[in-house]
């Protein structure tokens, strides 16, 4: 189920019943979770399940399942799943047949999205990308002809590296920062991809967390914005024409 990415009174009133009546509440690190737990008087037995420890867990779960116990899965922040562990588990648990229930709520992928000002019709979460800007300029040009908005988990220590690697697979595109999303310091910094990282040599890396959005339609090499599409084709018909002749 889905829990806060920052302020705390963003937990829905479904997540707490739900977390307050389980059995047990599997949390990826139960000293993050217990924050919430006290904030709200949530006395539910915790234990840990992360990459780490998943594949012993599974069957345990699998086990307590099916001797009747009800059990929630949190992440440290937002939702469990995106960008954090759950896959495994729940494909484990659908495969035995057994239900599993969503409790939406946060996530910074959607309150990024929700506040940028950037296409929202069509988008494409990449979550973490690769570390090594080789690597990762591969995933970005795996996107380049994507009419769509992309959006990633960055950390500040690697925005400036991100920037550099966007820009020299697309071009210097607009890109937003959403910081620090829900929290005291939450900023949102619309700006050419060359400028954040003049603002980010000057200033630092910005601290806390961060989700990168970028809108892909109308990158050099990709697809033709919609506008252009007429001159486009205009353009290919001349010179297959040409070629023809
Ligand atoms: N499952 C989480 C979710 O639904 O958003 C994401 C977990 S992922 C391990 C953590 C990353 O999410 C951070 O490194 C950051 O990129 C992003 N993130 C989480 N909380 C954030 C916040 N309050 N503001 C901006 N980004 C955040």
């Amino acid at each position: 189920m889905a829990t806060p990415i920052g302020n705390l009174r963003d937990v829905t009133l479904r997540a707490l019943d739900t977390l307050s009546s389980v059995d047990l509440v599997y949390a990826e690190d139960t000293r993050q979770t217990r924050r919430l737990f006290d904030a709200y008087g949530i006395k539910t037995s915790l234990r840990t399940y992360h990459d780490h420890n998943g594949a012993i867990k599974r069957p345990e779960i699998l086990e307590e399942i099916r001797a009747g116990k009800s059990i929630a899965l949190v992440s440290d922040a937002g939702t469990p799943l995106i960008s954090d562990p759950g896959f495994k588990l729940v494909r484990d648990l659908r495969e035995a047949e057994e239900p599993v229930i969503p409790i939406p709520g946060p996530s910074a992928l959607t309150a990024a999205l929700s506040a940028a000002g950037l296409p929202t019709d069509c988008f494409l979460f990449a979550g973490f990308l690769p570390v090594k800007s080789h690597a990762r300029q591969n995933r970005l040009s795996d996107f380049k002809t994507l009419q769509t908005t992309l959006a990633i988990y960055e950390s500040g220590n690697r925005l400036a590296d991100t920037l550099a690697d966007i820009i020299a697979v697309y071009g210097d595109i607009d890109v937003v920062m959403a910081r620090e999303l829900t929290k005291l310091f939450e900023t949102f910094r619309m700006s050419k991809a060359s400028d954040l990282i003049a603002f980010v040599k000057e200033s630092g890396p910005p601290k806390g967390e961060i989700v990168l959005l970028a809108s892909l339609t109308g990158v050099p090499g990709g697809e033709p914005e919609p506008e252009d599409i007429e001159a486009f084709l205009l353009e290919r018909l001349d010179a297959l024409g040409a070629k023809g002749a």
